[in-house]
């Protein structure tokens, strides 16, 4: 099969850890005989060098015709770069949002996994890490709280702020159908997280992932407070699979998360709108104290190329292949610096890059 793809390099280590993850996607093309064709677009710091905004309508356009858009990260050190003397539409940030929403991405993945040979970075108890956990945060992205209208007035001479939380039906519709198909493409098990005991948004959101878990029979559905399961990530993480919610939970939970991984360079993330199509970046930010220094760990990269190929081109078989030479070499004892423990061998972006590419196996 072809598939276009438009890859972000971006600012800081963007342009190191994209570069790996193509080698990835080459192995993977020329083992299952596929081609990738990649364009290169400008966003971020690297554009405003170039044109003087974050994002060109050029640029936009290339992404939108594309089967899904690779990125690395954008930005740069917020208290040193010229960038961030910018108006805050200029600045590279400005840029991710505007993508984000020319592209219509209204529900974001973020998997966190704990790796049973990285079980030393995770900071919870030893007797709960041991069990391990592998599961995907859906968060709504689009609406809720954050796209709100907001406004602060003075009223009998108090000051008051307001922030107004609106869903509705097909805004919940839509996320909650890209949950329950990325469960069916794993364990089976959805955790709609929710505050129905108190909000009239998180009843409707209940009511509507109930409507949709009935073309989903295979599916297990359970509701679970937000309180409840900011709780149980840091008590029994082993019990998630999927989890969706909206906007301002999904921030949070995901953020806590990942943190309970212990391990930034290894997570990757996907944006993803109503079609196949979708952005897929990792997790961390550009990381420009470290640029240019061969020691940024390039796999939050590279898996987020293999949930590109899972999500966005049903190739599953082609995804699997790379989490598992992933897996390969960090049991064989290589590490990049962030992840490097006593008695494994550490080595720089580009090695760690060549590693996975020469495991991947039919
Ligand atoms: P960061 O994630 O870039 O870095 C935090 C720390 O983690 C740093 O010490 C960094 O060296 C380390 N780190 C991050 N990724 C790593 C990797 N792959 N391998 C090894 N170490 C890694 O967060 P920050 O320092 O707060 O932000 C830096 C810039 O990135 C800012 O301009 C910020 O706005 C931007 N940012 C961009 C995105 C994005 O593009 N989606 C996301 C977050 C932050």
């Amino acid at each position: 099969m072809e598939y276009k793809i438009t890859c972000i390099s971006g600012d800081g280590i963007g342009p190191e850890i994209v570069r790996e993850a193509k080698k990835v996607l080459d192995a993977i093309a020329s083992i299952y005989k596929h081609k990738f064709h990649y364009t290169d677009i400008l966003m971020g710091g690297a554009s405003i060098d170039a044109y003087g905004v974050p994002l060109t309508e050029e640029s936009i356009h290339i992404a939108k015709n594309a089967d899904a858009v690779l990125m690395g990260s954008i930005g740069g050190d917020t208290t040193t770069s010229p960038w961030y003397r910018l108006e805050p539409n200029l600045r590279p940030e400005a840029g991710l949002l505007k993508i984000r929403k020319e592209l219509n991405l209204f529900a974001n993945l973020r998997p966190a996994v704990l790796y049973d040979v990285l079980m030393d970075a995770c900071p919870l108890k030893k007797e709960i890490a041991m069990q391990g956990f592998d599961m995907v945060i859906v968060r709504e992205l689009t609406g809720g709280l954050y796209f709100g209208d907001r406004s602060t007035i003075i009223e009998n001479d108090i000051r008051k702020a307001m922030d107004i939380l609106t869903y509705d039906e097909n805004e919940i519709r839509r996320v909650a159908i890209k949950a329950f198909e990325i469960a069916m493409k794993r364990k089976r098990k959805v955790i709609s997280v929710d505050k129905a005991n108190v909000l009239d948004s998180s009843r409707l959101w209940r009511t509507v992932v109930e409507e949709v878990a009935v073309d989903y029979p295979k599916v297990e559905l359970e509701h679970m407070l937000v309180d409840n399961c900011a709780m149980q990530i840091v008590k029994n993480p082993a019990q998630f699979d999927v989890i969706v919610t909206e906007n301002m939970f999904g921030d949070i939970l995901s953020d806590e998360a990942s943190m309970v991984t212990g391990s930034i360079g290894m997570l990757p993330s996907a944006s993803l709108n109503d079609t196949k199509f979708g952005l897929y970046e990792p997790s961390h930010g550009s990381a420009p104290d470290i640029a240019g220094l061969n020691i940024a760990n390039p796999i939050a990269t590279i898996l987020s190329s293999s949930m590109m190929l899972r999500y966005s081109f049903d190739l599953d078989k082609e995804a699997d292949a790379i989490e598992k030479a992933v897996k390969e070499i960090l049991n064989d004892g290589y590490r990049t610096k962030d992840i490097m423990s006593f008695g494994c061998k550490q080595v720089g972006t580009i090695e760690m890059g060549d590693l996975i590419a020469s495991h991947i196996r039919k």
